[in-house]
């Protein structure tokens, strides 16, 4: 058991308590990350100045300064004491989480690099298909770049009629929602709805009735089969909501002030989806769910798609999307 203990605790009488030396050692782990150290170069400052680790020596690793950083218990249990603030603790994996996605990100921009950044994010609102983008008389002079419901022509007849995009248009959409939520950053904080969020002591409740159970040797009983249950259920919805704040918090941390341009690196990393409806409408939506909705007056006078007799018929799909 020993052992296994996270540095920062120690045992006393069968019971684990904060080790008031260890535990500043964890709490500067977490400080120092926030302040923008990797995790290298804090394993290296703890080896220098030979702070003694779980195991009582200094050979520390940026691994094992990654696992302090992502073990849930310092956020305190039924068995361990708090070490960390739980807001402090889902900064760092806010952090941790954005820092992986921009290397995920920098991968993939050098294997497609003509992937555009619209692709798979916007969606016809009428039929629910993806919009593809679409160049009419590809080469000429006159070349026109649109982007269009995938539905729109389907077996050789045009079947989804909502309205086409240039992409430039696409991009005043998501910068005007996402100055949106700069402008009112209150937006994020009203967001999830309150029902969503349970509280954990239904959690901590089940699991200790279920020890119980187990200890008295019911395994037959009915109800450790339901409280099992229960508890996957509870697990799951608190997941929903680690997620949803570790999702927020990267929102706020992309969002500091107002964009005077398309930003593509804050657009693919907090925009999920753009949905546009035919009457003009468009829906903008953030990673974590929230919904920023607009009306474009011009495109709700467009008759059908804006494109006129001559034209229909000559447009490809190009190999980006
Ligand atoms: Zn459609």
């Amino acid at each position: 058991m020993q052992t296994h203990m996270p540095i920062g605790y120690k045992m006393v009488d069968g019971k684990i308590q904060i080790d008031k030396e260890k535990s500043k050692t964890v709490k500067k782990i977490f400080t120092e990350y926030l302040k923008g150290k990797s995790l290298l170069s804090i394993a290296k400052n703890l080896k220098e100045s030979r702070v003694a680790n779980a195991n009582n020596k200094t050979n520390w690793t940026h691994g094992a300064v990654g696992k302090i950083l992502e073990n849930t218990k310092y956020m305190g249990d039924e068995f361990y004491p708090p070490l960390i603030t739980k807001e402090k603790y889902q900064r760092v994996q806010a952090k941790r989480k954005h820092k992986e996605k921009q290397v995920g990100k920098t991968h993939q921009l050098n294997s497609t690099r003509n992937k555009n950044i619209f692709a798979s994010k916007v969606f016809c609102g009428e039929c629910g298909e993806p919009y593809r983008k679409y160049i009419e008389h590809s080469g000429k002079a006159w070349e026109k770049v649109r982007w269009k419901c995938k539905k729109y022509i389907y077996q050789n007849r045009v079947k989804c009629t909502n309205v086409f995009y240039f992409e430039a248009e696409l991009k005043t959409v998501a910068l005007n929602a996402i100055n949106i939520l700069i402008a009112r950053p209150k937006l994020l904080n009203h967001w999830p709805p309150k029902e969503i969020i349970k509280p954990n002591k239904e959690l901590t409740e089940v699991e200790k009735r279920i020890r119980e159970i187990k200890e008295n040797g019911e395994f037959s009983s009915q109800e450790l089969a339901r409280l099992i249950f229960k508890r996957a259920e509870l697990v799951y919805n608190s997941s929903k909501i680690n997620d949803y704040e570790v999702r927020t918090q990267t929102i706020k941390e992309m969002l500091t002030e107002k964009l005077t341009g398309f930003d593509e690196k804050i657009f693919s990393v907090i925009v999920s989806k753009i949905v546009i409806y035919k009457d003009g409408r468009v829906e903008t939506q953030f990673i974590n769910g929230l919904k920023v909705s607009d009306t474009l007056e011009y495109k709700r006078k467009e008759d059908h798609n804006g494109c006129s007799k001559k034209e229909s018929g000559s447009h490809t799909a190009t190999d980006e999307v």
